[in-house]
């Protein structure tokens, strides 16, 4: 099943799956500061794109140092089917007062501006911040529409599909509630 909600011009869904394995523009990786790969979705990236990534990524950290929470910056997809991985660092989850809504807002917001900038068209996201750095799901999954929504609706941009990737049917279930919290279907 897949949910969907259009925003102006862009279409947003929800998916379950491996966002290894999509086929778009970007896809979004939830990084840490080094760049330097790391477990959970950030591991099944860097072992499915191969070489390529990191080798940018050292270069990226070499030049402006580690990345801090709430940035993003591109490389290429390497031999994954998307063609660029835009890496962004989440916040980690320290009981909420520590900003990290708005570091996690920053992560979605950025990503859309660096994939206008660079004339992506689709965008696939995973849920940023919600497996080792624990932030809890739903309180995630919120910031993450929220933030896509308003950032659509108050700049233009080349992005004409955003897609949410849920690895585990848990998270699946949570943005589909989301979705229709915001009136998809
Ligand atoms: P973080 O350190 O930002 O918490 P993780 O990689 O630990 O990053 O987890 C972020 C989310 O990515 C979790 O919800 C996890 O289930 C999910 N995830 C792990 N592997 C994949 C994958 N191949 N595709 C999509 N999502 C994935």
């Amino acid at each position: 099943m897949v949910v969907k909600l259009k925003v102006k011009e862009t279409l947003l869904q929800a998916i379950q799956g491996d966002i290894t394995r999509e086929k778009v523009d970007a896809i979004v990786n939830a990084a840490n500061s080094s760049l330097m790969g790391g477990g959970g979705v950030d591991g099944a990236i860097h072992r499915a794109g191969g070489p390529a990534i990191v080798e940018e990524c050292r270069q990226i950290v070499s030049e402006q140092g580690r990345l801090p929470a709430g940035k993003s910056v591109i490389t290429t997809g390497g031999k994954l089917p998307a063609k660029y991985v835009i890496h962004t660092v989440g916040p980690v989850w320290r009981g909420g007062s520590g900003g990290e809504e708005a570091t996690l807002a920053s992560c979605y917001t950025q990503c859309l501006k660096l994939a206008t900038a660079n004339q992506i068209k689709s965008i696939s996201f995973p849920a940023i911040s919600t497996g080792v750095y624990g932030y809890p799901l739903d309180p995630a999954a919120r910031t993450a529409m929220d933030s896509v929504i308003n950032y659509l609706n108050s700049n233009s941009t080349t992005v004409k599909q955003v897609r949410f990737v849920l690895y585990d049917t848990n998270a699946y279930n949570v943005y589909v509630a989301e979705f229709a919290r915001i009136g998809g279907v």
